[in-house]
């Protein structure tokens, strides 16, 4: 049933302002895959079996991910990161739209071709959890396949695995996600507060198979911030379908009323329980569910970082009707306005989605108007996508692809001034700055961590995957945040040096005089900060 030619649709680039995944709220299609890290546990010996993980997809999928390492863990298996060395190689697969699903089965049939006599594959995730009875019809090869609503079973599927049956379970009943331990393994960790949604925005099929909403309780919320923290973790980004609509599947606590937000008490019951967690981000805000609670609380807690994610997906009323989505834009506008009246420093990220069906270019000038009224920080435009079973794909009015590359290219240049505006009144103040590690070119000439290393990481304004950098000198170690004098914008990144580092002489490429840097700015691991 699948095309499995190559596609090359899930590329990102850091700070550019759209990727070619459309999303939904809550799908980030188009992050890097992301393997297991390899953590200590129980000594290895000859018989441990050996387990490896692709997670593919959103970071709610890598949340599962590490669910089920954690879980395998406890069965007696040792991850690796080589998957020739294991005995069994869980894909964690994407189903957002196509694309993500051809990349799932390019990686299933990557693994298949090249597993070793005796090795298993399993295929995890959304793919196996919406499109399960197909995979097990079309990839007789496949060792085991779980859906989502069952990650947290994959010890007892791979006991049937290795007992030579070829489980196939997916479509169970939608539970609230099971808690496990939470192990830090560099200085920004996803937290995922529910799973499921209630909405029914009709280009996205997510809710067909994640099923209703279910949100985590408080105190295990609580408890996985506090084992990342404790781990090291320095910033921990809140996730959901859906976040604003955190708590509201789950009895009110006492005393809360009509108009307070849940996802407002849980800023609060983090950030009192854990109060050594400096930064605490919360990405998928749905429009028209951001009230004066929740911006009352971020204004007010200290450790909850100045940003807000709200996709919007349109901003012309008549497609926001028919994508089903919130289509008072003058609502918008007033909640904006007064969030940044009340942070005004606050940094706003969006997502449009160009070219959905019966789009007109006066619809897309409602977009591009709008963006020059709010003036976002952060935009990421999306060129529409028929995802099959969606209310959207048997809509009439299919705009033509080239027409909504020109939009998306339009609104991409559009926002790429304006982002060179907001990133420039930066320049000559001082901003915290989380070091990540140091641009891989420098890592080479001056060694990491050494004096002179041009280090990489991002102000509370960036988000990790989808916003800019900041570059700078400094000798600063990774996971830690310090002060950063900016001295030079870009359109999405900021350049200077760490408050008190002296510069060296500087070439006449380097970034700090005004020069483009010599190449793409790369990531190079540098050793973790200990936990303040
Ligand atoms: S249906 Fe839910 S997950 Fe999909 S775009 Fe709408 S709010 Fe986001």
């Amino acid at each position: 049933m699948w095309d499995t030619r190559r596609n090359d649709h899930r590329t990102i680039r850091h700070g550019a302002p759209s990727r070619t995944i459309p999303g939904p709220d809550a799908e980030t299609g188009g992050q890097p895959s992301r393997r297991i890290p390899v953590l200590p546990g129980r000594p290895v010996t000859a018989t441990t079996r050996r387990f490896f993980i692709e997670n593919l997809g959103c970071p709610k999928n890598a949340v599962e991910g590490e669910g089920m390492a954690e879980r395998l863990r406890l069965a007696g298996y040792a991850a690796t990161d080589d998957a020739h060395d294991a005995d069994v190689v869980i894909v964690n697969t994407c189903s957002f739209i196509q694309p993500a699903q051809e990349e799932s089965i390019d990686r299933l049939f990557h693994y298949l071709n090249a597993r070793r006599t005796g090795q298993k594959v399993v295929a995890a995730g959304c793919l196996a959890e919406r499109f399960g009875d197909a995979l097990d019809k079309d990839m007789p090869e496949l060792d085991g396949i779980i859906g989502t609503r069952q990650w947290f079973e994959i010890d007892r599927l791979l006991a049937e695995v290795e007992r030579g049956v070829r489980p196939c379970w997916h479509g169970a009943d939608a539970v609230a996600d099971p808690t496990f331990a939470r192990h830090a393994v560099g200085p920004t960790a996803y937290v995922k507060i529910a799973e499921g949604c209630n909405m029914a925005c009709t280009f996205c099929a997510i809710p067909s198979f994640k099923g209703a909403q279910r949100s985590k309780a408080v105190a295990d919320v609580v408890a996985e911030v506090r084992q990342l923290v404790d781990g090291g973790a320095r910033e921990v980004i809140l996730v959901a379908q859906n976040t604003t609509a955190y708590g509201l599947d789950m009895a009110r606590e006492p005393g809360t009323t009509r108009g307070s937000s849940p996802l407002a008490r849980l800023l609060e019951a983090i950030c009192a329980g854990v109060p050594d967690l400096p930064w605490l981000r919360v990405h998928y805000c749905y429009p028209g569910w951001v009230n004066d609670d929740l911006l009352e609380t971020m204004a007010r807690l200290d450790q909850v970082v100045n940003y807000l994610d709200m996709p919007l997906q349109h901003a012309d009323p008549e497609i926001l009707r028919a994508m089903n989505r919130p289509r008072d834009m003058r609502h918008v506008a007033d909640v904006l306005a007064r969030a940044r009246t009340l942070m005004p420093d606050l940094a706003l990220r969006t997502t449009f989605i160009a070219g959905f069906p019966g789009e007109t270019d006066a619809h897309w000038q409602s977009v591009l108007d709008f963006m020059d009224e709010v003036r976002f920080d952060h935009v990421g435009v999306f060129t529409y996508f028929p995802e099959v079973g969606t209310p959207a794909a048997s809509l009439g009015g299919t705009v033509p692809d080239r027409t909504r590359k020109r939009r998306q290219r339009a609104a991409m240049a559009r926002q790429q001034e304006i982002s060179a505006s907001r990133t420039a009144t930066l320049v000559g103040t001082t901003i915290d700055v989380l070091v990540e590690g140091v641009a891989e070119d420098d890592a080479r000439a001056s060694g990491i961590g050494g004096t002179g290393a041009r280090l990489v990481g991002r102000t509370f304004r960036d988000a990790p995957e989808v916003d800019g950098f900041t570059v700078f000198e400094g000798t600063a170690r990774r996971g830690q945040i310090v002060p950063v004098a900016i001295t030079r914008s870009g359109p999405y990144d900021l350049f200077g040096h760490q408050v008190g580092f002296v510069p060296a002489a500087l070439g006449t490429d380097h970034p700090v005089n005004g020069a483009a840097p010599r190449k793409r700015i790369g990531l190079k691991s540098l050793p973790m900060a200990q936990p303040r």
